[in-house]
Order: C-alpha cells, then structure tokens, then sequence
C-alpha cells in the first residue's frame, strides 16, 4: 500500500451533505397533530410472529404499528395502492433522511414518481437518539432478512425470513402465484429494529431492540396505500435471524381514521416533475 505524502491533508477535506434537504416540500406537522386529536379506528391487524401481513391505509388515514406482547421488530412495505410499480424507495429515502428515520421524515417512492408515500407523524422511540455504538431504531439500511443470504451464508432453506413472509403475504394478498409476487418485495423499513455501521468496519450491526409493549411508530397515508409488515423470525434482533431460534411475538397494525376537516389544507404531492426525457 503506497500512501501519498499529502494523505492526511486529503483526509481532513471537511464532507458536504449530498443531498440538502431544506428545499423538500415539507409536511405540516401542526396539522397532523390536530388531525391525531381526532383519530377513530377503522381496522386493525395482528401480524403473526414469523409472518407476514397486509393492509390497505386509504390516503388522508393514519396507520399505526405496535409493539403488544414483547420486543419484536417488524420490516415494512409499502407500494401505491393503485399501481405496485409505486414501491417505498428505501435507499432515496435514506440518501434524503439519513441511516434511520423518525418523526417529521418520510417513506419516498421509487422513480418516476419520487414522492412521500407516508409520512411518520409519532415515534414512541425518538427519545433512544443514537447509542454509543453509533444505533439507532427504525433503519432504511437493512434490506430484509431473504433466504437467498442465508443459503450463501450458513447452507440450508429456511422458509421464514421477512422476504419470504412478505412474498406469501402479498401473494395472498392478490391472489396470484409466490413467483409473481417475489418481485414486487422490496427493501424495507425496518420497524423498530436497533442496527447502525460498526466505527472499525463499517459493517452492519444490530442489537437488541430498545421496543416494549405500548410502543408505537405512526405515519399519515399520503397516497392509497398497500402494506405488508413482517415479525421477523429474529423477535428483538438481539443475536440471530433466519432461524426459528429467537423469540418472536406479534405485532399489531391499526388505520385510523382523522375528522376530514381537519386535513383541509392537505394534498397529495404530485409525481415528480422531472421531464423523463433523459436528454434524448
Ligand atoms: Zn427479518
């Protein structure tokens, strides 16, 4: 390894944010807590341990996800309700908002659309913040638990892994085949989980999720919505996944409904503008 003379000079080059986000269309987080005051519930489902589920959030609704029986984390899609090329974009929401998203962020969509799909309007766990390690709880860095991972790493065919509950919960969903519904999952939010990137390695690591029984992450529907939460076969993430070894509970997904009025001044943000013409 040849290391130039001017090295150290190179290094402390002071880093700029990619992408400043002051200029994004801010929501309105005065309204959506008049809107909460007046919150009555429409739905609401237990997603199993090690299962998957889906959800319909009408735009203008809240939709809420519980922690009920224990620590248990969850990995979140979302795709527009009316079109599942609309997909939650997770690696543009975390180069916007950061490695873990919190009150006031968004859940944006793939292109072309690149709009906010929810915004989270609670967080029963902001308090947490980052730990010594450099965690933190609700990343936009972890993909989702697959099988096709586990294979490489450790041989074997575990059949648990949130891809997979995802890909039967949306198959069931629509009524079509595993093979046609594989596709349409994609990179998560993943729901209470507590991770972040090793100082040493870099390397993703995650903990034991700070979570209990009562806490609640909450977002506003800013389009239709289609949902799938898995409880993913790790329970609290504390020291295994894709195995049937940690323990796992469920979790709860409850839409809500606001009183109209007090979302008068709300629109959905249009798809994005950009042209598409890409210079042709
Ligand atoms: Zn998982």
């Amino acid at each position: 390894m040849n290391t130039p003379p001017d090295a150290e000079a190179r290094r402390a080059v002071k880093p700029v944010i990619c992408y400043p986000v002051e200029t994004l269309p801010a929501p309105d987080m005065d309204m959506f807590g008049a809107a909460r005051a007046t919150l009555i519930k429409t739905d609401e489902v237990v997603v199993p341990p090690r299962e998957a589920a889906t959800f319909t959030v009408p735009a203008g609704h809240f939709f809420r996800i519980s922690s009920i029986e224990g620590p248990q984390v969850g990995d979140l899609n979302l795709w527009n309700a009316n079109n599942l090329e609309e997909r939650f974009y997770s690696g543009k929401t975390r180069a916007l908002h950061g490695t873990h998203i919190t009150r006031g962020h968004r859940m944006w969509s793939a292109f072309p659309a690149l709009r906010p799909m929810a915004t989270i309007t609670h967080d029963s766990l902001e308090w947490y913040g980052k730990d010594e390690f450099g965690g933190s709880v609700h990343d936009v860095i972890g993909t989702r638990c697959d099988p096709y991972t586990h294979n490489l790493l450790s041989g074997g065919h575990y059949h648990h892994c949130c891809h997979s509950n995802l890909t039967r919960a949306l198959a069931d969903h629509l009524g079509i085949p595993v093979a046609e519904a594989e596709p349409h999952v994609h990179d998560v939010l993943n729901v209470f989980m507590c991770t972040g990137f090793t100082h040493d390695t870099g390397q993703y690591f995650m903990k034991a999720s700070p979570v209990r029984p009562g806490d609640y992450l909450e977002f506003f529907a800013e389009i239709n919505l289609l949902g799938a939460l898995s409880a993913c076969p790790g329970g609290d993430c504390s020291t295994a996944h894709s195995s049937d070894h940690a323990q796992c509970y469920p979790l709860l997904v409850e839409i809500l409904k606001p009183d109209p009025a007090t979302l008068k001044n709300w629109r959905s943000v249009p798809a994005s503008g950009y042209d598409r013409s890409h210079g042709t």
